[in-house]
């Protein structure tokens, strides 16, 4: 018997290796600059001619190695950043898998040119299919300059596989924006074809989005930030209308790192997803910072996919993260932030001193105070949420009541301005609460000053908005009360509504309708919500199904959402108008207090302030 097993000499095991690491230029892009960015560059130049089949170059002024180095580096395994595999949980460094340039070099003519600073001399190799073809000391500057060319040469197999150029230099380009966006502090440039691309000097990370994908970007992004003990949160995401059909600029972090990985990037996504119709895309740059020894990135060569220790913790942070950032921006939709500064919701001018003026208004009014007030009223009372999850709402209502002081004061009297529109909201206001400047408009929108800006309000979206978490928050914590009736109601159902019903029961008696079946198709209605009318219910719950059969495909699994949002479709007109003041500052109060005041849970705005450079534009 022979044997017929044999080793495989390096070149060939380097080039089944390459396999992994390099499939085409744009992988070979990444693996160079990250090599850049790990021996401390602060200047790194991309040059790429022919898309990168004919040459990748990268030239940087980091640390530069040293002449048995500038030969090492080309061995597999031929590593500077790890020593032992405990290293692997406290990576700092983009590499550490030590095959990087062993493939490039098994498979292409490569070109280094190193120097450290500390020495007088660089050093040269040449190396063509792993094999050294020169080694020796030559002049250089400092920090290091590779050169890819040929690329698949003696891979004809992969060097057919390759797309069109346009298609492989947008792979180099999104490798090269992955590395950049998120080293600020170094300069990058990307060269092709002998002609400037990109040139980035160091600077924050929103500007640097805005160099790498357009100035329009600079009013579509909005802050998301959150500091815990075990995850930093920040970064950028685009407000809601700049959503894309087709693909978005998606860019997430881990410690310096662009991942991959599906279930954060859906706790992104699904913050969103009241907010944009369904197959939309939003864009966003988000940087988590993690301890490095709760990842694993050791499990792909590419190391774009990474494994979590906790990701169900990272996700619900993440998720929280965005929603607070996406509830924040809706209430200052035009607002134009100095976003280095954060948010500043507060309508009030700076240092401008409030006079109160004489007509006995209560600085210390608490809208969600129970007792009664010094007028003898109570207010508006607490929603479903009080502490609603926009910070500063609260400060929005004091501000509503001290911001008509300012306009009382200057103009010597104690009532809003009557412009002459219709529904005067003065009427029957008692002294002590002070009025809200307001008006309705065409039935359903109401006109307000919200942060010192026109705002108008889509009445009968913000009560489907309203009733949508307050349906909620009955179905997930706090079930509504139900009023038994005396005398039960029979509503008759199709089959196909009744078994839906059926299987709903549960959940409808959390809504406050306690129903039970009679017979096949119909029921008895022993109960229903307190401000409901016995005389709707059979509409209410025929059209409640319905509307929940058709939403089905579009709440795939999410059935409380589902509930919530058919039953806010049929209840939304069947409120009262806003008919005084007290009613309108209830319906604001409620609104305010959302998770999401100004999209509809269908998706559809129910808010826009108008900012005043709109306002100045028109005249
Ligand atoms: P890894 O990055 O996983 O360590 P590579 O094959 O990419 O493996 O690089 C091998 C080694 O070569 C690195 O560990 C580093 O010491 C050295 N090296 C590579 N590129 C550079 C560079 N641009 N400047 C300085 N040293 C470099
Ligand atoms: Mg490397």
């Amino acid at each position: 018997m022979t044997d017929i097993i044999h080793l495989l000499p390096d070149s060939v095991a380097n080039q089944i290796a390459a396999g992994e690491v390099i499939q085409r230029p744009g992988s070979a892009v990444k693996e160079l600059l990250e090599n850049a960015v790990d021996a401390g560059a602060t200047e790194i130049q991309l040059i790429i001619k022919d898309s990168g089949k004919t040459l990748i170059q990268v030239t940087d002024n980091g640390a530069g190695m040293s002449f048995n180095d500038a030969r090492l580096c080309f061995e597999r395994h031929a590593t500077s950043k790890i020593t032992c595999a405990d290293d692997l949980f406290t990576l700092t460094t983009k590499g550490f898998r030590g095959e990087a340039l062993a493939s490039v070099a098994a498979i292409a003519h490569v070109e280094l040119k190193t120097k450290r600073k500390e020495e007088t001399t660089g050093t040269q190799v040449l190396i063509e299919g792993s094999e050294i073809k020169e080694h020796s000391p030559i002049a250089t500057q400092d920090g290091t300059s590779i050169a890819i060319k040929n690329l698949f040469y003696n891979v004809p197999a992969r060097r057919n596989f390759l797309k069109s150029e346009g298609i492989e230099f947008s792979h180099i380009e999104e490798e090269f924006n992955r590395v950049a966006l998120i080293h600020t502090n170094i300069a990058f440039s990307l060269y092709h074809n002998g002609k400037v691309l990109v040139q980035l000097q160091p600077s924050n990370f929103k500007q640097r989005i805005i160099n790498l994908f357009g100035a329009h970007f600079k009013d579509k992004l909005f802050p998301t930030e959150q500091i815990t003990d075990i995850i930093k949160i920040s970064g950028y995401i685009a407000k809601p209308e700049n959503a894309k059909k087709k693909k978005s600029e998606q860019y997430l972090f881990i410690n310096n790192r662009f991942v991959r990985h599906s279930l954060l990037n859906y706790a992104i996504e699904s913050a969103y997803s009241e907010l944009i119709p369904s197959g939309y895309k939003p864009a966003y740059f988000i940087h988590l910072e993690l301890n490095p020894s709760t990842i694993d990135i050791n499990i792909s060569p590419t190391k774009v996919e990474v494994k979590l220790q906790d990701e169900r913790l990272v996700f619900g942070f993440l998720n929280s993260c965005v929603k607070k950032s996406l509830g924040a921006l809706s209430l200052t939709p035009r607002l134009d932030f100095d976003y280095e500064r954060g948010l500043d919701i507060s309508g009030m001018p700076e240092n401008k001193e409030l006079t109160v003026p004489p007509t006995g208004v209560n600085p210390h009014y608490n809208p969600f105070d129970s007792k009664p007030s010094v007028s003898g009223k109570s207010g508006f009372t607490a929603t479903s949420r009080p502490h609603g999850n926009i910070e500063g709402w609260e400060d929005f209502l004091k501000n509503m009541k001290t911001e008509h002081s300012v306009t009382s004061s200057e103009t010597g009297t104690t009532s809003t301005p009557d412009l002459g529109f219709s529904n005067h909201p003065n009427e029957g206001v008692e002294p002590g609460n002070q009025p809200l400047s307001y008006f309705l408009l065409q039935d359903n929108y109401l006109v307000v000053k919200l942060y010192n800006q026109l705002t108008l309000i889509d009445i009968i979206r913000g009560r489907e908005r309203i009733l949508y978490e307050t349906y909620l928050t009955a179905l997930q914590q706090q079930p509504i009360s139900i009023q038994q009736n005396l005398f039960p109601e029979t509503i008759t159902l199709t089959t196909g509504s009744a078994e839906l019903l059926l299987e709903l029961k549960e959940d409808l008696f959390k809504l406050g309708y306690d129903i039970q079946p009679i017979d096949k198709n119909s029921f008895a209605v022993n109960g229903t919500p307190m401000e409901e009318a016995k005389e709707e219910v059979q509409h209410i719950i025929e059209q409640l199904l319905e509307s929940y059969k058709a939403n089905i495909f579009l709440y795939r699994s999410e059935r409380e959402k589902n509930l919530a949002l058919s039953l806010a479709k049929q209840k939304r007109s069947l409120y009262k108008e806003l008919t005084s003041e007290q009613e309108t500052a209830h319906f604001l109060s409620q609104l305010l207090s959302c998770e999401v005041p100004y999209t509809s849970p269908s998706g559809k705005k129910i808010l826009h302030s108008f900012a005043p450079e709109e306002i100045s534009r028109l005249f």
